[in-house]
């Protein structure tokens, strides 16, 4: 069976593989879950949405001939991630997920790590702060019990319900981003507190280099432990495990 590979996206390495793969042989489409508005153009099909569950994944596997899946969701999709793994198992293809490592803290960087968006949350407890709350817009509402901030929310889109805190500054923009706009940005806002997921990768990185010029503390909320899969850190990498796994 020739290969037909689906690739869970939402990031650049998936952008990347997209990119890589079009220029091959082989069958590929991209799915998206759909949360912002403006989809990336990309070479190879798209697909949009969720496929409703394991069931749903499997199922669009089998019937679509399926024969590699390439997780490429950001580090903190981790329902997706374990949906892949179980749907793989049932279908029995292949998976390989295609991801970044995780950010090291350096030296100068004064990180507070705490293991999810709830602990991230309750670290927030105490005298008002000036917090750039970098985690997106999905769950801005934990921190909904800690309203004495001023929160500089930067997201990917305009909310269409703007997030409740009652002293917050919405930025819309998407990265990439440099260290000297953010440098910029923390400084314009004098903000004191940074909450950030460990994303890992460039694109979101430079806030968290800014921070470390300016000497600003990071909540630095730790990724989700997803169970071991293949990992491949660059899509030359996914192209040759295709190539070579049949
Ligand atoms: P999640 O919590 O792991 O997934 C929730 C549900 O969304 C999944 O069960 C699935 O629905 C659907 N879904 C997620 N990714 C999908 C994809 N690529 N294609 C089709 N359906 C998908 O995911 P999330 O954290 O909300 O992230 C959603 C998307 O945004 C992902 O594509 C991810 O790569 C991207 N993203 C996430 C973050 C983040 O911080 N979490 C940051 C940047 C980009 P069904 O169960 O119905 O299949």
């Amino acid at each position: 069976m020739p290969q037909n590979l689906l690739i869970l996206g939402g990031t650049t390495e998936a952008s990347s593989l997209a990119h890589l793969i079009s220029k091959t042989e082989f069958n590929a489409t991209i799915s998206y879950a759909g949360r912002v508005e403006r989809i990336r153009q990309q070479p190879i099909q798209k697909r949009i949405g969720g496929f409703g569950g394991v069931a749903g994944l499997a199922s669009y596997i089998t019937s679509n001939g399926i024969t590699h899946l390439v997780d490429a969701t950001h580090p903190f999709a981790a329902q997706m991630s374990q949906n892949a793994i179980l749907a793989c198992q049932q279908t029995n293809i292949p998976l390989a997920a295609l991801t970044r490592p995780q950010w090291q803290k350096q030296k100068a960087d004064n990180w507070h790590l705490v293991p999810d968006i709830k602990a991230a949350a309750a670290a927030l407890d105490g005298d008002p702060k000036r917090v750039m709350l970098a985690i997106g817009r999905m769950h801005l509402a934990q921190f909904y019990n800690n309203l004495q901030h001023f929160y500089l929310l930067r997201l990917v889109d305009k909310p269409e319900v703007p997030p409740a805190f009652p002293n917050q500054l919405i930025e819309v923009s998407r990265g990439p981003f440099t260290t000297a706009q953010d440098t910029l940005l923390l400084s314009n806002y004098e903000i004191d507190l940074i909450v950030a997921k460990n994303a890992g990768g460039k694109a979101a990185y430079a806030k968290i280099e800014a921070a470390r010029q300016l000497e600003i503390k990071v909540i630095m909320i730790e990724r989700p432990v997803i169970a071991d899969r293949l990992t491949f850190y660059n899509p030359e990498e996914v192209v040759h495990w295709i190539s070579v796994s049949g």
